[in-house]
């Protein structure tokens, strides 16, 4: 607006000043130079303006990140960002205030990225982010907070060691010597009147100019208003009970309600029943007709569940497509009645355009099946897989966990990975191995047989040398290994399943790097490195009723001595399993043939692994593993 005035004033003046070239008829040279003048002048406006408006963009950017769902640390960041490289601002931060058992500090909650960060977080070895830094009175902070203005100072030696009081001096010198902010502005935050925190701008220019102030200001305002909103969000958040989609209770208070549920029914000798549901083929509804239609079949599944509820049931939409049912002192006979009457009733609805849709369902009974939450709502999951892989649209009742073997784990741990998209197996395969594992109840074979080359032929899809029969042998004498370090039933039961599985990452490795016959580089190298990670996380992780295999898959590249990974753990640490799991690989490795050595005799091998006691095994483990070989060689 200034600026209008500015201009119009300007505007005034040119015309004076030709009316001064053709009124007065002054000399021209004159003229000449007062016009460059003003020429020079308006240049300079111009480039305030451009500022002023770039500001403006800054902070439209803002306002958009506001009305987005993205949680307030994220939002607070892309605020950071966009004021980097904008005035000469090096750096910003902003500082949360806390209070815990040992007094005040602050945390960074959110911090620009850039090369200044980088550089003091390389030097000073725990992130800014991570460290509680130091909150006195009378420091610049408080100063800033408690009066509530903006405090700059140019001393950033004592910035930084106000906050940071116990570093090394050696480091703090460093962290100096490549410092090119020559002020550090503190912007105080409120939030409805409370002080939040600390607005941290570094500058590369030593002095505040004035409408810098209102600049800042009008930033830290839009950073109060995001934490307002942010906090606004969590807490509707956190107080609602139903899903918006459906209207059915959503996954927060289904878990609330089922474990006071279990404190009744335990005190009660009263049972109760989970269904568990899942709509099938909703991937195909969306693809086909569109996410509208998706959100149609789980709306109608939704309404089939009020209709088909009774008062004291809790209806809950879990997530996306996936729906739980509890049903208070209801066993299992009525359990299956109530589902089996709900499967009809969505079987028989007729939706807009879709047509019919399918559920597929589960369910599991409280002191029946187990009397455990975690367990139930596990045996609950399985028992709804079960149906979707006997065909979909069916009811299965859950089986008690004692009556399931490590067989049938294994069995439906295949069928459920086999039947997941993520991973990279040869369609013809996948069809030929589930075909296989499905069958396994009709066939004569032993499910166990079934198992192993499931697990061979897996195996040989990534890794072309690897021979039928070894899966077997590795679980005969990981589990001969395990007896002798007298691990329970259980236990060796969940190692010949992760033996089964530990490799199964390499499923999602690029060809490319596991059959390269020339030397890896580093990159490839620590890829390879990554896939017991991977496996553990992103195959397995989905499958509930193997959770607690997950971890002895993921320490089986952990050494004795702290120098494996990916946990860089040691000794006890490790689950002994995990150490079985290595040896025995190592074993087998030595053993086979290689494209880059000739394969080992046993005694070879075993003196190979010697080599590596203390290291990558313990002694005790190299001294029954020798022991178990030697009583084969014999
Ligand atoms: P299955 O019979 O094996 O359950 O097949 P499916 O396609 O139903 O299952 P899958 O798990 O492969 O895919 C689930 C799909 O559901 C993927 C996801 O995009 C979609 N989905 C999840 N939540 C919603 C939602 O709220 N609305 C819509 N329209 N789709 C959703
Ligand atoms: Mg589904």
């Amino acid at each position: 607006m200034n600026f209008f005035d500015k201009l119009r004033e300007y505007r005034k003046t040119i015309t004076e000043i030709e009316n001064s070239v053709y009124g007065n008829k002054q000399d021209y040279l004159e003229i000449y130079e007062r016009n460059l003048e003003l020429e020079k002048e308006i240049a300079a406006r111009t480039q305030e303006l451009n500022i002023a408006n770039k500001r403006m963009l800054t902070l439209q950017h803002i306002w958009e990140m506001m009305n987005s769902a993205r949680p307030l640390e994220s939002v607070l960041e892309t605020i950071v960002n966009s004021l980097q490289g904008e005035l000469g601002y090096l750096h910003s931060t902003i500082l949360r205030k806390q209070t815990d058992e040992k007094g005040e500090f602050l945390s960074v909650i959110a911090e620009a990225e850039n090369p200044v960060i980088k550089r003091v977080n390389n030097i000073i070895n725990i992130p800014m982010q991570m460290r509680r830094l130091n909150y006195i009175e009378n420091s610049i902070y408080a100063e800033a907070l408690n009066e509530k203005k903006i405090t700059t100072i140019k001393n950033i030696d004592r910035a930084l060691r106000e906050i940071i009081p116990d570093m090394p001096e050696d480091t703090f010198n460093q962290v100096m010597r490549g410092m090119r902010s020559k002020l550090l502005i503190n912007i105080p935050l409120y939030t409805r009147n409370r002080p939040f925190g600390l607005f941290c701008v570094f500058s590369s220019r030593d002095e505040l100019a004035e409408s810098e102030t209102d600049f800042l200001t009008i930033f830290a305002q839009q950073i109060e208003m995001a934490i307002t909103i942010a906090d606004l969000f969590q807490a509707v958040r956190e107080q609602a009970v139903t899903d918006a989609l459906t209207g059915l209770y959503n996954r927060r208070y289904f878990e609330e309600y089922i474990s006071k549920e279990v404190t009744r029914s335990l005190r009660q000798k009263q049972p109760f029943s989970v269904i568990g549901l899942d709509l099938d083929f909703l991937k195909k509804i969306n693809d086909e007709y569109g996410h509208a239609y998706g959100d149609l079949a789980i709306k109608t599944v939704a309404d089939v569940l009020k209709k088909n509820a009774r008062s004291i049931d809790v209806a809950a939409r879990m997530g996306g497509e996936e729906f739980n049912i509890l049903l208070s002192g209801i066993d299992s006979t009525g359990a299956m009645a109530a589902a089996e009457r709900i499967r009809k009733a969505i079987e028989e609805r007729e939706l807009d355009t879709i047509g019919h849709i399918t559920a597929s369902i589960g369910a599991a009974t409280f002191l029946e099946h187990s009397d455990s939450l975690d367990e139930l709502l596990e045996l609950t999951d399985q028992a709804m897989y079960q149906s979707k892989r006997n065909g979909r649209n069916q009811v299965t009742l859950a089986k008690p966990i004692t009556e399931t073997s490590w067989q049938e784990i294994a069995v439906n741990t295949f069928l459920d990975i086999l039947s997941k998209h993520n991973v990279h197996i040869e369609k013809s395969l996948s069809e030929e191995l589930s075909a296989k594992l499905q069958s396994i109840n009709e066939q004569t074979e032993m499910p166990k047989e079934i198992l192993y080359s499931t697990a061979d032929m897996l195996t040989k899809s990534y890794n072309p040398l690897h021979e039928q029969g070894v899966v077997k042998s590795k679980i005969l004498l990981a589990s001969s290994l395990a007896k002798r370090f007298d691990l329970s039933k259980d236990e060796i039961d969940k190692l010949r399943i992760a033996i089964l599985l530990y490799d199964i990452g390499n499923l999602m490795l690029p060809k490319e790097i596991l059959q390269k016959s020339s030397p890896l580089t580093d990159e490839e190298r620590s890829q390879i490195q990554m896939h017991p990670l991977i496996a553990a996380r992103e195959i397995l992780q989905p499958i509930s009723y193997i959770q607690d295999i997950i971890p002895i898959i993921e320490h089986h590249h952990e050494n004795w001595d702290g120098t494996g990974y990916p946990g860089k753990i040691a000794k006890d640490d490790i689950p002994i399993t995990s150490q079985i799991i290595l040896i025995v690989d190592a074993y087998f490795a030595l053993t086979e043939h290689r494209p880059y050595r000739a394969k080992l005799s046993a005694i070879d091998a075993l003196n190979e692994i010697k080599k590596d006691t203390g290291k990558k095994w313990s002694e005790a483990l190299v001294q029954e593993f020798v022991t178990l070989i030697g009583q084969d060689l014999n």
